[in-house]
């Protein structure tokens, strides 16, 4: 396999997975799942149209508010899925723009942006997170730090899938460890892109708080409801 020189295995593995993305989309451009626009998975227009889910608020536990920027269903849920499994990187952008209207509606003013993170098994095995390019791309539009390795999760869960809202708490408790010296005193968007039962979203806001954050406001792309 090409390797790329002065560029360690994995970032190279990154790189020519991106190119690889890039080649296909202008081979085979992909087409909004809603309307058929071309250019991406989902298009600007189609998530305009969307409705804002209400801000849940919670100010006497680790987690403030929780914020989504759409429900999760129809073709929006089918591009989430393209993001997160299948490289669509080219909508992190796009629903990072729709992540800032949703915070603009709220009263939390951040400091710092801070993704989901992944475990680094599960990393290495993806090559990307999808709560680190939304973040990222949030943090640069709203011309805020981003903490790309404010906390860490330090032990393996199961995928949240098909577990109830105990099972989930249980599956997700103590599983993070945030960085005092990058979140002490700080109000902090933590991204993700769905939250269902917010029971991933609520551990990690723990490890923050305990950790010395003074705010943590969860963000997420969409909010699904558990059947
Ligand atoms: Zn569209």
């Amino acid at each position: 396999m090409l390797r790329l020189v002065l560029l360690p295995a994995d970032k190279a593995g990154n790189l020519l997975q991106a190119l690889w993305q890039s080649a296909l989309d202008f081979f085979f451009p992909p087409h909004c799942l809603a309307c058929g626009r071309v250019g991406s998975h989902y298009c600007v227009h189609c998530l305009a149209e969307l409705p804002f889910p209400p801000i849940h608020c919670t100010p006497e536990s680790a987690l403030r508010l929780q914020i989504a920027a759409a429900p999760f269903e129809g073709a929006l849920r089918t591009a989430i899925h393209a993001l997160k499994y299948e490289g669509a990187r080219q909508l992190a952008p796009l629903l990072a723009a729709r992540l800032a209207e949703a915070v603009a509606r709220s009263d939390f003013r951040a400091q710092a942006v801070v993704p989901m993170p992944l475990h680094s098994e599960r990393l290495a095995q993806r090559g990307y997170n999808q709560s680190a390019l939304l973040a990222e791309s949030l943090a640069a539009r709203l011309r805020l730090p981003y903490l790309p390795n404010a906390v860490q999760r330090i032990r393996h869960t199961a995928p949240q899938v098909g577990l109830n809202r105990q099972e989930r708490a249980a599956n997700v408790a103590n599983a993070f460890r945030a960085d005092p010296e990058q979140v002490r005193g700080l109000r902090l968007l933590l991204v993700d892109d769905v939250i269902t039962t917010g029971a991933t979203m609520r551990a990690c806001a723990e490890a923050l708080h305990q950790a010395g954050a003074a705010e943590i406001c969860g963000l997420s792309v969409a909010v699904a409801t558990l059947h």
